[in-house]
């Protein structure tokens, strides 16, 4: 007989209104701080949304 409890484990989401993903370079992968489109502060490639 089974007498384990199952504790759901909660996985709280995290909600982001925007999609990070956007928002990282295509080219070296750095994480683009503010609108689109915008310059990578790093290798200077064009972020846009995609
Ligand atoms: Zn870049």
């Amino acid at each position: 007989m089974h007498n384990g409890v199952m504790d759901g484990e909660e996985f709280t989401s995290t909600g982001d209104p925007v999609c990070w993903l956007e928002h990282v370079c295509d080219e070296c992968g750095a994480l683009i701080d503010g609108a689109l489109p915008a310059t990578c502060w790093r290798c200077g490639a064009a972020v846009v949304a995609a």
